[in-house]
């Protein structure tokens, strides 16, 4: 079993930390630092459009250069494309010598898009969960479990300053685990590619084809097929799977164990170990990269087609209804 870290020296954050991006992990870290008595500015782009939301938040916001400028420890928290630009143009020439660059995922240093100097300490702190659920379960008094990791270690003690920024963001209440950033990075795309967005998103869509080629409403497919997933994981993640079999009926038991099987079945195992070796050997970065300096192209494309598939009208229409004002 790994070791679960729960503790660290938040003293060795007596300097200013520089929160770089406002976005879904920006603005988590960002409040939950200085909730926990951290001296934080946040780094924006002049003209930003978050810029009145983080002032609002009653954080302080400067220019990236002149939030660099001085500080001990520079969290890059923008979208995986621009940080090599934006590190290389913005943040590098107002890096202090010894300042700590720290990441929320190890994709830039792994595949060498962004290399800081040698005298600064390069750390990871990921949190294993969406931004807004990092602030929202600080706030409730929880936290949100993260990896942290060392790729260059400066100063003798960057291990411990990525652990107090994990404690400072509130993970130590949720556990953090020690890995390295090709292991964070290879583990990451995998979970996200083959079960969290990938895997669960053509589960959802396919059963929810398969129900209404069959000829049922497509709103009746909708709500057994997406709507109820919610439901499901959250059972899920408070028990494991056991917790989620005890809440089902035995008949939706029985289904499960003797049909679960035959969806995910060899193919689908060989198709996600054929993923991991994508991932393993750089194709998919290589791949993803190349759609990025095409102006995200691809990326755009597949996400507009997307928007236009049966469960998607269906859902919006359906979401109207059961969502109060405001919430989405
Ligand atoms: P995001 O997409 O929410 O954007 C972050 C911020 O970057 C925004 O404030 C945006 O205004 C700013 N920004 C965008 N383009 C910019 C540019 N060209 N110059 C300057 N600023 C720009 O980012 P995110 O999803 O929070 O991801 C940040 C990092 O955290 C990434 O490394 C990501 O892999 C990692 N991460 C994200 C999540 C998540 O919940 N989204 C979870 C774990 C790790
Ligand atoms: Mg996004
Ligand atoms: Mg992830
Ligand atoms: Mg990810
Ligand atoms: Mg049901
Ligand atoms: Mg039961």
């Amino acid at each position: 079993m790994a070791t679960i870290l729960r503790d660290g020296d938040l003293g060795l954050l007596s300097g200013k930390v520089a929160v770089i991006g406002y976005g879904s992990q920006g603005h988590a870290h960002a409040l939950n630092l200085r909730d926990s008595g951290i001296q934080v500015e946040v780094g924006l782009r002049e003209g930003s459009a978050s810029w009145e939301a983080a002032e609002a938040a009653g954080l302080g916001v400067r220019t990236i250069a002149e939030a660099v400028g001085g500080a001990q420890l520079v969290a890059i928290l923008l979208p995986d494309q621009v940080q090599p630009q934006v590190f290389a143009e913005h943040v590098a020439p107002s890096l202090a010598p010894g300042a700590a660059v720290l990441f929320a995922h190890g994709f830039n240093v792994l595949y060498e898009r962004v290399a800081p100097a040698g005298a600064n300490d390069v750390i990871m702190v990921a949190p294993k969960g969406p931004g807004h659920v990092v602030r929202r379960l600080f706030t409730e008094g929880y936290g949100t479990p993260a990896l942290i990791a060392v790729h260059q270690d400066a100063s003798g003690r960057a291990r411990d300053l990525a652990l107090a920024y994990a404690v400072g963001i509130g993970a130590g209440r949720a556990g953090i685990l020690e890995t390295t950033f090709k292991e964070e990075t290879e583990t990451d795309l995998f979970g996200e590619q083959a079960v969290l967005c990938g895997g669960t998103a053509e589960l959802v869509r396919a059963g929810f084809e398969t129900l209404v080629a069959a000829g049922y409403q497509p709103e009746i497919a909708y709500y057994e097929c997406l709507h109820e997933l919610k439901l499901i994981v959250d059972l899920m993640w408070e028990g494991g799977l056991a917790g989620m079999r005890y809440s089902i009926s035995d008949t939706a038991e029985f289904g499960d164990y003797t049909r679960g099987r035959r969806v995910i079945d060899e193919h689908v195992r060989e198709a996600m170990k054929a993923i991991l070796d994508d991932i393993q050997s750089g194709a998919f970065a290589r791949e993803w990269v190349e759609d990025m300096e095409n102006g995200e192209a691809r990326l755009k494309a597949m996400r507009a087609e997307a928007a236009q598939t049966a469960l998607e009208t269906v859902g919006k229409e359906l979401r109207s209804l059961m969502h109060r004002a405001g919430d989405h």
